[in-house]
């Protein structure tokens, strides 16, 4: 069976490579990323030119890249993967999107005979190289099953959670659980240094207790060191938490908690950190107090 990838980036790349690893025929594109399709191309697998060119080779196309409108542009923009896929072939899109426009592009491929999956990611790089990603699965029971072994080679946990879009509105999901827990992190820290109790400390203590957490053990580190190197972005954060005010404004379902989130996000890009990891939360804080938080 031989496999499309299209999105070569921080995630797409390790994600690409583990496929390799397993031994499918890969066949790659990414409008930019030149150097990963390079690097996808020595280790076994077949770069194509556009995304049409990838299309018309593969039986399952993964989509790794930005946001819904990169999604829509990939499959339906100028040398467009959809028109050149064969009929029965399936869409995968990894890409962490808006849930309504998940099913507005499954509207637009049933009518050209083509299946899709909705299957975003969490767990980030270091996951993504490992291939120890979870997937949040949305679509056809009958098509997951098609797909699970693919993706199992990419993930550790890969769970169906209903129908079109619900992979992408569980991952909205994870993304408030994120996006408060390392602002919590951040405050909790930031309060405690004020204190008069080193952070380190105070992370020593709580680690093991009821408010740890996978996020506080990979992000405290990286606010004590005033690394923010992604990772994460925080712009593809402000992303994800404008879709769930999206989502959230169509189901009329409160979110006071992200809205606050978002805004110190918002912040933090206002003042050229969009780039940083989502763990540069902590920024906004010491914006505030004047002082780092330091070990
Ligand atoms: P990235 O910006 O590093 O990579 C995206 C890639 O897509 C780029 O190389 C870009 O050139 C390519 N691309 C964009 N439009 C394209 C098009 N029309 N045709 C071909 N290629 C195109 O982003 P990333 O960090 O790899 O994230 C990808 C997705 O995964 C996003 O939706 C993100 O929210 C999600 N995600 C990221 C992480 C993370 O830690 N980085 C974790 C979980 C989920």
């Amino acid at each position: 069976m031989k496999v499309g990838f299209i999105g070569l980036g921080i995630m797409g790349k390790p994600m690409a490579k583990n496929l390799v690893k397993a031994g499918y025929e890969l066949v790659v594109a990414d409008k930019f990323a030149k150097a990963a399709v390079e690097e996808l191309v020595a280790m076994g697998a077949t770069a194509a030119e556009t995304n049409a060119d990838v299309a018309r080779q593969v039986d399952i196309l993964i989509t790794m890249v930005p946001n819904s409108p990169h999604v829509k542009e990939a499959l339906f923009g100028e040398n467009g993967a959809a028109a050149a896929l064969k009929k029965g072939a399936i869409v995968l899109d990894c890409s962490s999107i808006n849930p309504v426009a998940s099913r507005e592009i499954n509207a637009e491929l049933e009518k050209m005979g083509i299946e899709m999956m909705d299957a975003p990611v969490s767990g980030g790089e270091p996951k993504a190289i490992d291939g120890t990603l979870a997937f949040m699965v949305g679509g056809k029971p009958e098509i997951f099953e098609k797909v699970k072994p693919l993706l199992e080679k990419m993930g550790s946990s890969v769970v169906l959670c209903g129908g079109i879009g619900a992979g992408n509105v569980t991952k909205l999901c994870n993304q408030i659980v994120v996006a408060v827990n390392i602002a919590a992190v951040a405050e909790a820290m930031t309060l405690g240094q004020q204190c008069g109790v080193e952070p380190e400390k105070i992370f020593e203590a709580i680690k093991g207790g009821l408010a740890g957490s996978t996020v506080m053990n990979a992000k405290a580190p990286m606010m004590m060191d005033q690394n923010f190197k992604p990772g994460f972005r925080i712009n593809l954060h402000i992303k994800d938490l404008n879709n769930v005010v999206d989502a959230a404004a169509k189901y009329d379902s409160p979110i006071p908690l992200t809205q606050s989130v978002l805004e110190m996000m918002k912040i933090l890009r206002r003042d050229g950190d969009e780039g940083c990891d989502h763990s540069a939360l902590v920024k906004y804080y010491q914006k505030l107090t004047g002082e780092e938080l330091h070990h």
